[in-house]
């Protein structure tokens, strides 16, 4: 009897990595679900294949932006102005994207959109915001954010050390930012500083390049989000013309509102930091031979890639959830701080299991998932750190603040 083609077995095709198992992408309009996919098209020809050689050299791949400029998404989430506007909905789905393939440059597209351009949208007067936000819409300038100081981090509410000083028309600023993503090489910091008049913290826009008395170090030897240049930013009688203080912001409180809106969008990055570690360690799985079976043959396997699937769709559900109170206007910060714990904690658990499926290779940057696994620290403690969420979150349930 001779064999036939049709006898001889051929392998079934494997379903290839999808980290949208609950079809999330299917509730954005036509139009929006049209702008994410130039988004994950950008991210995937132009981001993936080079970002590991700048996140091992610690450098900003500049090469990069004409190409991202053109997908004209500074400004997102914000209406008016120039900016892109758009739903919070697609503004997270956008972020989650970036972050599925790179969280460092999710990190600098929402330290110039997100914490700048949202300062300024937040706190600015009508004329300020004329002037500063087209200009960074259209990313001619770019934006960094100055809030944390090398002796005060979380305790940033309780009192800043940096300090700004009327004097006539002007300000002068004396102090230090530590920290500050992007400040190496951009335009413009938002600087927040303490009025020694009434210790009400206040913000301002410095132009980094021009303004005498304002420098910036690099901060070196980071483990985490490389490609992000962050700096140590020092302020020596830098003197800000009143046209340069924020109008309207007057207190923490107006600090407090911009960061609600990014941690927001940290809860996003953390959920596409574990859709790429997911993906990464689900191609592994299902190419890598041992005992000459793919790994992902294996029940103990399976049970790594259930539990990263299963983490990083419960952050999906949530986010989204998220998006539809922001687009609500009901978003309170507990709910972001819920959200903001919950991904990165869950973040860090997926990523942890993605590393472990690469074995040896997991310890490579060249195999990807150790930059996932890297960066997913940055995020846990960025922007508020797990601790000071879960006490905002722990005095909006019980009504007793925790706070020192
Ligand atoms: C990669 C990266 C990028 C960053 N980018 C920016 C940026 O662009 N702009 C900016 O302004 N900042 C930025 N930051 C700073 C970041 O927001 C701070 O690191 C963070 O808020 C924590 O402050 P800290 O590092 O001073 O830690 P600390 O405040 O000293 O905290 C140390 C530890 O003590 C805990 N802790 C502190 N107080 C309490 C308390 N009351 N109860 C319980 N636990 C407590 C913290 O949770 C933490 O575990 C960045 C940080 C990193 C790592």
């Amino acid at each position: 009897m001779s064999t036939t083609a049709k006898d001889i077995r051929q392998p079934k095709p494997l379903p290839p990595p999808n980290s949208d198992f609950y079809q999330l992408a299917e509730i954005l309009p036509p139009e929006d679900l049209a702008d994410l996919s130039k988004v994950r098209s950008f991210m995937e020809t132009n981001v993936a294949p080079i970002i590991n050689k700048y996140w091992v050299e610690d450098s900003f791949p500049f090469e990069l932006l004409p190409a991202f400029k053109e997908l004209n998404l500074g400004g997102l989430g914000l209406q008016g102005y120039g900016c892109r506007g758009g739903s919070q909905l697609l503004t997270g789905l956008i972020a989650m994207e970036m972050a599925r393939v790179d969280v460092s440059f999710a990190t600098f597209f929402g330290v110039h959109s997100g914490l700048a351009m949202g300062s300024i949208h937040a706190t600015g007067s009508e004329e300020q915001k004329q002037k500063w936000l087209p200009p960074m819409a259209r990313m001619e300038k770019i934006g960094c954010f100055g809030l944390t100081e090398p002796l005060v981090g979380s305790g940033a509410s309780g009192g800043l050390l940096t300090t700004a000083k009327k004097d006539g028309g002007t300000w002068v600023l004396n102090g230090q930012k530590k920290w500050i993503g992007n400040s190496p090489w951009c335009d413009l910091s938002i600087i927040w500083a303490r009025d020694v008049a009434d210790n009400q913290v206040k913000a301002f826009i410095i132009e980094n390049k021009t303004t005498p008395g304002f420098s910036v170090e690099k901060i070196q030897n980071k483990f985490a989000l490389k490609v992000v240049q962050n700096g140590l930013i020092t302020l020596k009688d830098v003197r800000v013309p009143e046209e340069n203080h924020l109008q309207a912001g007057q207190s923490f409180r107006d600090t407090a509102r911009v960061l609600r809106q990014t941690r927001y969008l940290v809860g996003w990055e953390a959920t596409g930091c574990q859709m790429g570690a997911f993906e990464h360690a689900l191609k592994y799985a299902q190419e890598r031979l041992q005992f000459g079976k793919p790994i992902g043959s294996f029940q103990l396997i399976q049970d790594l890639l259930a539990k990263m699937i299963s983490n990083l769709t419960a952050c999906q559900c949530l986010v989204v959830r998220m998006a539809q109170l922001d687009d609500q206007g009901k978003l309170t910060d507990a709910q972001a701080a819920l959200s903001k714990a919950f991904t990165t904690a869950r973040c860090r658990e997926t990523v942890a299991w993605g590393r472990e499926i690469f074995g040896g290779n997991g310890v490579s940057i060249d195999y990807d998932i150790g930059r996932f696994f890297a960066d997913a620290e940055a995020l846990l403690t960025y922007e508020g750190t797990y601790q000071m969420q879960n006490l905002i979150l722990g005095k909006a349930v019980t009504g007793l603040s925790a706070f020192v």
